[in-house]
């Protein structure tokens, strides 16, 4: 396709992203350093995701394509496998569409480059024959982007046999630290499958961009840099909580439930410095009613002040008269402004489900965490937090998978006032520096930012 260019010519790239608040937040934040230095970005999401989410101002453009469900995306298919495949499918017909719409739009800039989540590969192949550059973006860590690599290129054998698991760039892993869709393969077939085909066309992409730092896993990195062109470009956090280089970052920001802002600030407002946990277990994770019920008493018994943020959908699961019965301990709210709140000087500590955003936001923001995985990456985010980064503790499970009251209590404990918390402090000082280290100017991820930039601007 031919390029108009003159002297305002502003690289053009569509960021597209799987419509979910775990991979929108990371592709959102990337858009928002791309426009800081200089390119011009189109945000693109699913028309069925676009009105869900409360958009707040912002000056990256928003556009839609359609996942073929766009009255109720995933929810409304009847499988998992038959809204992937329709999605491929309408996704990437709607995408040349929108591709077409923009370039013969008189006073916008032709696209240049389209940035897509790694779970959408079929979109590589549109910006191929639109013959536009391709850069996959993984909002996973490199090291589960690893483990799938290697499912992929049949190096890993599955089921899983052996009680010790060997791969490059990566600690001695059990079976029970790999991601929940290898361990059990009968769980979700679907995505197991999708998240294999991450790699299908992989060796095609101009560009592999991970939403990690490398800092953080410099041994995978060096690993998988070998393969492919792979830049880390993370942490993908608004910058008014880091190297504060965008101004006015908070005017952006997309959210699929609207936070409970003043109530959470305000209560932490008066509790006194550290004394206060925080839980969450993010957008998706649903909880079986006695992991609720034992979380719940686990949080009681700590004796602690705690903020816990229960999804309506997750809230019929709670002990009968539980918000009443500890109004004097805690504040449960549906949804609340998570990097406010783990900024706050008044939170000590993080129960989380470990999903990547909050993990890199706590190793980010300097909060000490209680690992709670439920399934997907969690499991081996956990076994980084605690064995690696020592930045937490996993909160052992029962045979049946269970975590009980004691375990919640003990760790929390620990960490709150024991001398494993003081360790995993100074370490949690030690990972703020470095995450705000990486973003700042010339920083890891900030010179590979700007390497991308400089090729796309010279493309
Ligand atoms: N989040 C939030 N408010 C909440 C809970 C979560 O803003 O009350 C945000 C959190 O900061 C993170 C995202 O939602 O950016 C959750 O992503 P994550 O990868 O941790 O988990 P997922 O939801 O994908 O399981």
């Amino acid at each position: 396709m031919e390029k108009e260019r003159n002297n305002a010519y502003k690289a053009h790239c569509l960021v597209l992203s799987y419509p979910t608040q775990g991979h929108l937040n990371p592709m959102l934040e990337f858009a928002k350093r791309l426009e800081h230095k200089g390119v011009k970005v189109t945000l693109v999401t699913t028309r069925s995701m676009s009105k869900t989410i409360h958009k707040e101002a912002s000056s990256i453009a928003l556009e839609t394509i359609s996942d073929g469900f766009d009255e109720g995306g995933i929810a409304h298919a009847e499988s998992i496998q038959a809204y992937l495949e329709r999605f491929w499918q309408v996704g990437s017909q709607t995408l040349a569409e929108l591709l077409e719409k923009l370039s013969s739009s008189i006073s916008g800039n032709p696209v240049d480059c389209i940035v897509y989540d790694a779970f959408l590969p079929w979109a590589l192949d549109v910006a191929k024959k639109f013959g536009l550059v391709g850069a996959v973006f993984f909002t996973q860590s490199c090291a589960v982007d690893n483990i799938y690599y290697h499912v992929h290129k049949g190096l890993l054998k599955l089921p899983l046999s052996e009680p010790e698991i060997l791969l490059p760039g990566l600690p001695t892993l059990q079976p029970q630290d790999m991601p929940s869709l290898i361990y059990d393969l009968n769980t979700y077939p679907a995505f197991f499958d999708m998240l294999v085909s991450q790699f299908s066309n992989v060796d095609k992409a101009d560009w592999v961009l991970c939403n990690t730092l490398y800092e953080l896993e410099p041994e995978v990195v060096d690993w998988m840099t070998e393969i492919w062109p792979l830049r880390t470009i993370g942490p993908t956090i608004p910058s008014m909580y880091l190297d504060k280089r965008i101004e006015d970052d908070k005017d952006y920001g997309f959210c699929i439930f609207e936070p409970n802002s003043d109530a959470c600030m305000k209560w932490l407002n008066d509790h006194a410095k550290g004394s206060v946990i925080y839980v969450s277990f993010g957008s998706l994770a649903a909880l079986n009613a006695e992991q609720m019920e034992e979380l719940a008493w686990g949080l009681r018994m700590s004796n602690s002040y705690f903020l816990w943020v229960v999804r309506a959908s997750e809230e019929a699961k709670l002990p009968k008269n539980f918000v009443e019965e500890t109004s004097e301990k805690g504040l449960v709210v549906h949804w609340c402004p998570q990097l406010e709140v783990l900024t706050h000087e008044a939170v000590g500590c993080f129960v989380t489900h470990c999903g990547w955003n909050s993990t890199l936001e706590a190793l980010s923001l300097g909060v000490p965490m209680v690992a709670v995985p439920q399934w997907t990456d969690q499991p081996t985010n956990a076994k980084y937090i605690m064995d690696v980064w020592k930045m937490g503790l996993k909160a052992p499970a029962d045979e049946k998978g269970l975590v009980k009251r004691e375990a919640i209590e003990n760790c929390i404990r620990e960490i709150m006032e024991g001398e494993r918390g003081k360790e995993i402090l100074k370490n949690a000082y030690k990972w703020k520096a470095l995450a705000k280290e990486a973003v700042d100017q010339g920083g890891s991820s900030d010179k590979n930012i700007e390497e991308f930039v400089t090729t796309l601007v010279h493309s």
